[in-house]
Parts: C-alpha cells; structure tokens; sequence
C-alpha cells in the first residue's frame, strides 16, 4: 500500500470538506480491528475512499472491503484513489443508494462501518444486523452529531437526522444481543459488538 498517496489523498479530502473520518476515531476502531482481523468489512458511505483504504491495513489475509456510495462522482474519485494506493484488489466499490443496494446483500460480515445519510441509520441497523457474523461489530460514525443528539435540541433543521440517530442508540441500547458503547470520538462513535 502506498501511505504517502493515501496522505495526499486525505489532505485533497480535508480541503475539499469531504467529511473523512476523523484521526482519533480511526484510532479507536483500529483497537477493534487489529485484534479482530476481519476478513470481510461491510462499509456504508464510502465518499473518496479514505476510511476504507485506511481498514484495508487490518484486514485478514484475502480479506475484503465492500462499500457503498451514491455520488457519482466521488465513486469516480474513490476508484481512482485505490488504484492509486494499490488496494484495488480488497476493496468493492457499488455505486448506488445503499438503501436500495443493501437488501439485494446477502454476505456475512465481520464488521459493519456505518457512515451515511444520518436519517437512514435505524434502516441501516437493520440491514446491518441481518448480515454481520456473531462477535461482529457494527461501528456507526457521527452518532452524537456535533452535539446535538444528546442535548435537547430540536429546532435545528437537522431534526429529522437528530431524531434517527437517538432512534439508532435507543436500538442498539435495548437490543439484548448487542454490547454498545457510545464513544465521544471525533462526531461520536457507536460500538456495538453482536454477541451472538
Ligand atoms: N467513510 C468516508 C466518508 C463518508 S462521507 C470516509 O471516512 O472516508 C458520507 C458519504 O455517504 C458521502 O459521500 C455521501 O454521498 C454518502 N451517502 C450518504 N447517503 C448515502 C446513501 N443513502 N447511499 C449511499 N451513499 C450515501
Ligand atoms: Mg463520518
């Protein structure tokens, strides 16, 4: 892998205000990852591609990435990034609307990053939870939404996300087969570990 253009590629995202995940978040997932040794990671919102050319590192050998994108031209982008860093052999890029890709999956996942259109979150649990293995993990990124979801904010225009990201911890919290934790990274971190 190439880590200097992976660098050069993060950089182009930051000043283009791509929402890339951010360094201390990436830091606590690779903690899970590392010791987990996926071979099949499961992302939702794949943007340029950093995030997931950044798990590629902790995947098992012959490992894989499948991520999901519906911008057309950041999945131009993305593609050019992975050859670009030499990972295209592990990672799947499907261009589209996940909510209309991921009831067509029917692979098991080791992992599940879920970083998309925050008023899907509760589908995206869903559909998460009917593919990742036991012991996976579901990660799901900007839960806590620069504050707003634990407050009592509700005036914001962004109600309708504030409200689904709640909907997706009250979900994860009360599910009696998932161990979460709801970490105060980055935009927030929800951890939710299957236990069987
Ligand atoms: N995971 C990336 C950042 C993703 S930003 C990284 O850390 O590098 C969120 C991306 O999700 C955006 O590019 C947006 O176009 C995409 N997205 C939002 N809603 C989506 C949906 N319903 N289906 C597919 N992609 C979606
Ligand atoms: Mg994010």
């Amino acid at each position: 892998m190439n880590q200097q253009e992976l660098e050069k590629i993060k950089q182009k995202a930051l000043e283009e205000h791509i929402p890339i995940i951010m360094d201390d978040t990436l830091e606590v997932m690779q903690k899970y990852l590392k010791e987990m040794k996926p071979e099949r990671i499961l992302e939702i919102g794949a943007a340029v591609g950093y995030s997931a050319m950044c798990f590629t590192k902790f995947l098992a050998e012959n490992g894989r990435i499948d991520t999901i994108e519906r911008e057309e031209e950041r999945v131009k982008e993305a593609k050019e990034n992975i050859k670009k860093v030499g990972v295209e052999d592990k990672i799947c890029i499907y261009e589209g609307d996940a909510v209309e890709i991921l009831p067509i999956l029917d692979k098991k996942y080791d992992a599940v990053f879920i970083d998309a259109a925050k008023g899907k979150y509760p589908f995206f649990l869903k559909e998460s939870l009917r593919m990742i293995k036991p012991n996976g993990i579901i990660f799901a990124d900007n839960i806590l939404y620069k504050g707003y979801v634990l407050s009592d904010y509700n005036k914001h225009k962004q109600r309708t996300a504030v409200r689904n990201l709640r909907e997706y911890i009250k979900e994860v919290s009360e599910n009696p087969n998932l161990e979460t934790e709801i970490l105060e990274v980055g935009d927030g971190l929800a951890v939710s570990r299957i236990k069987k």
